[in-house]
């Protein structure tokens, strides 16, 4: 594996390239994808998006956005035969080829050089090339170093712009969080100044609520929300059920965990959902107690320190006593790590 600097006097050299991110793509992972994808082109690239999996509505208005192509049933075939024959595959926002779900043997198996570009902690071997830093705030900021380190500031269109603005202001929950540094600031002033419209794409993001996803949070938040004090942890449980109740589409329950973490005195907040069969969980956490860390000893996860994943394979009841029991030790074994 060598660093991406040995790329760029060979990158003209690659013709057909192939840009893939994690499963259920959000802000950062797409607007990323979108970013380069826009950027390869204009230097004369054939460059083809897969996603793993379809993603939520919120972001399907992202420049570029028809462009991309979602792995299904329907394509699979096609999809795996692209993969083994093209020259290179930048893998943008995940450092764990399992995050790629059904595409992970392909990538691992073709004959393309792979390049990761990501800011998730512990990245696995399987590239060539890597820019990899956990300080980025996002994978979007990456993208940007990347590009002025081959070409010139006005090499970043408008469309560039608002992709790479989308990724940062979502991954650092619009300039809140603790990644949030003036080199993000420094970063967004520039993407502002090339073209990014900063209102419309945090009213296109954040504003385009369904009365059934607002209803549900509040539902969520009068009969679902568990305070747990004393072990300083909030957690939401959602079953099927009331996925169903509310009719609710993929990307709904997004950040509903935040209102939990919002509670004065709550160092980790929690979303334990019933997903097709399957159990998802999502960690939220203050300052230096490690979410990742939880996530990756007990539940097959990972992400970052603040904000990670994990997965659980028994009943949606059976993951809640799992969790509750995990959760009177979370202090004392996940803070300042
Ligand atoms: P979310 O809670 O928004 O689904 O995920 C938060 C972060 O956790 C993601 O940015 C990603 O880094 C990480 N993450 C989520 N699910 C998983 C998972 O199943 N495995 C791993 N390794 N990371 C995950
Ligand atoms: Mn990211």
């Amino acid at each position: 594996m060598r660093p991406i600097t040995d790329l760029i006097p060979v990158l003209n050299d690659f013709k057909k390239i192939i840009i893939t991110t994690h499963a259920n793509p959000d802000a950062d992972a797409l607007g990323s994808s979108l970013g380069l994808f826009h950027f390869l082109k204009a230097r004369g690239h054939e460059v083809q998006i897969i996603t793993p999996t379809d993603y939520p509505n919120f972001i399907s208005w992202l420049p570029g956005n028809d462009q991309v192509l979602e792995f299904n049933s329907t394509n699979k075939d096609l999809v795996l035969e692209m993969i083994q024959s093209y020259a290179l595959i930048f893998c943008l926002d995940f450092s764990d080829l399992k995050r790629v779900n059904g595409l992970a043997d392909a990538v691992a198996t073709s004959p393309a050089l792979k390049v990761m570009i990501d800011h998730h902690l512990e990245p696995e071997n399987f590239d060539d090339y890597r820019l990899w830093d956990v300080s980025a705030a996002a994978t979007a900021e990456l993208i940007y170093d990347f590009i002025i380190s081959i070409d010139e500031k006005k090499a970043i269109t408008a469309d560039i712009a608002n992709c790479l603005y989308a990724g940062i202001m979502t991954d650092t929950g619009s300039f809140r969080y603790g990644n949030t540094t003036s080199k993000v600031h420094r970063t967004v002033a520039e993407l502002i100044d090339l073209g990014a419209n900063v209102n419309k794409v945090s009213r296109s993001i954040y504003d385009t609520n369904t009365i059934n996803r607002l209803r549900f949070i509040g539902f969520s938040l009068l009969e679902k929300l568990i305070v747990d004090p004393k072990n300083n942890i909030a957690y939401f449980s959602i079953s099927e059920k009331d996925i169903q109740q509310f009719d609710l589409k993929k990307g709904d329950t997004e950040g509903l965990v935040n209102y939990a973490l919002s509670i004065q005195g709550i160092i980790m907040a929690t979303i334990i959902k019933e997903d097709h069969g399957e159990v998802k969980l999502s960690f939220r956490s203050t300052g230096d107690f490690a979410v990742n860390k939880f996530a990756s000893d007990h539940f097959e996860g990972g992400g970052h320190k603040n904000a990670s994943g994990g997965i659980s394979y028994l009943s949606l009841e059976a993951t809640i006593e799992k969790f509750k029991a995990l959760a009177i030790g979370f202090k004392e074994k996940y803070g300042s790590s």
